[in-house]
């Protein structure tokens, strides 16, 4: 018998589902003026600060970027009030998840997730073969964090957790987080993901960077994919201590966030305002979306994010094609094991009112 091409975790992998680009599904139906509510981007769109960056980046790209992120680390490090030396710079948070399975998942480890938890985590882990406990949540998608700490045993490596989580909406409030992060075993490095985290205003949510007294091994990641305005470009980065830092940076490909995506990041943190206004008009959108789903009579889990999880009247891949007709493109997640739900981003005002006609012409 011949050696098989690929492990048994690589042939079993179903690959992740990104939404198809708006120009070939309008093509593919024959249709245009579509929008996009589909993968959680700012629908302001990146802050000019940062575009003039990218510009005035782009004649310099004959040159290798900084392999340390010098600058774009300071900037990050004013901004969270951390030192540069624990903070690492990923092509989009998710290759900081990657480096950090690479890093800390030997192989016979396990990793702990929750069910609905963001699905990057158990592609990473199924690709470096990690044996992965998902672990159940309650009927409203709280994760259960008690339950994650008893699934941790000697063999765990790593415990995934996103607060507020994608694609449930759903947050950890920030009592409860202190104590899981006491109570998950020290030798355990804990992901949490804060992807979303600018836009989470419950008075009951805080971030886990106030939390770093509670456990040595955690790292905390960010993205400036979401709020920042800047997913097209793949920046990201990661907070840790600085043992955790430089375990990272032996893994991590010198080069892996671009000299364009750099200075985008770096002027993209200075537009305060920008981001003022996207969570602004966030808030707004989301009156708006949750007013038009309740006259539907769909229901939909609260978030403390840029999207809501939306409970369909027919199967969500049925509403998501009809949507799709309407020129609306919204995302299933069936893949996520919610045949029943649709995920719709919070776009303008204008946007979300197209949703909602869209919905009504097709519920
Ligand atoms: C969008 C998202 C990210 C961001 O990924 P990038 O690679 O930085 O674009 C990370 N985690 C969660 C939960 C997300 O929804």
């Amino acid at each position: 018998m011949s050696r098989p091409l690929v492990t048994e975790n690589i042939e079993t992998l179903k690959p992740y589902k990104a939404g198809k680009p708006i120009e070939e599904l309008e093509r593919e139906l024959g249709i245009s003026g579509s929008i996009k509510l589909a993968s959680n981007e700012n629908p302001l769109g990146p802050s000019p600060a940062a575009v003039e960056a990218i510009v005035s980046a782009a004649s310099g790209v004959n040159f290798y970027p900084d392999a340390g992120t010098f600058r774009l680390r300071h900037a990050i490090a004013d901004h969270v009030s951390i030192d540069p030396d624990e903070i690492i710079v990923g092509n989009g948070s998710n290759e900081v998840l990657t480096i950090a399975v690479r890093t800390f998942c030997e192989p016979g480890s396990n990793a702990v997730v929750s069910d609905y938890g963001f699905i990057a985590y158990r592609l990473i882990l199924q690709a470096a073969g990690i044996e992965t406990r998902s672990i159940p949540t309650d009927d409203r998608f709280a994760q259960d964090l008690d339950a994650m700490v008893a699934a941790c045993d000697d063999a765990t490596s790593m415990l995934f957790l996103a607060n507020p989580n994608n694609p449930t909406g759903t947050h950890v409030g920030a009592e409860e987080l202190r104590a899981f992060l006491t109570a998950v075993p020290e030798h355990v490095v804990v992901v949490l993901d804060e992807a979303y985290v600018e836009y989470a205003r419950d008075t009951d949510y805080a971030s886990a960077l106030a939390m770093r007294d509670a456990r040595e091994n955690l790292l905390v990641c960010r993205t400036f994919s979401k709020i920042y305005g800047l997913a097209g470009l793949r920046v990201g980065f990661g907070v840790a201590p600085q043992e955790l830092i430089d375990f990272m940076n032996r893994v991590r490909e010198p080069f892996n966030s671009s000299l364009v995506a750099q200075a985008a990041a770096i002027a993209a943190l200075g537009d305060r305002e920008h981001v003022r206004r996207s969570v602004e008009q966030n808030e707004a959108g989301r009156e708006v979306l949750e007013a038009g789903l309740r006259a539907l009579g769909w229901d939909f889990v609260p978030s403390q994010t840029n999207f809501l999880l939306v409970r369909t009247p027919r199967p969500g891949g049925q509403i998501y094609d009809a949507l799709l007709r309407e020129g609306v493109i919204v995302r299933p997640v069936a893949g996520y094991g919610l045949p029943d739900w649709i995920r719709v981003s919070i776009g303008t005002t204008e946007q979300t009112e197209r949703f909602i006609a869209a919905a009504n012409r097709i519920a």
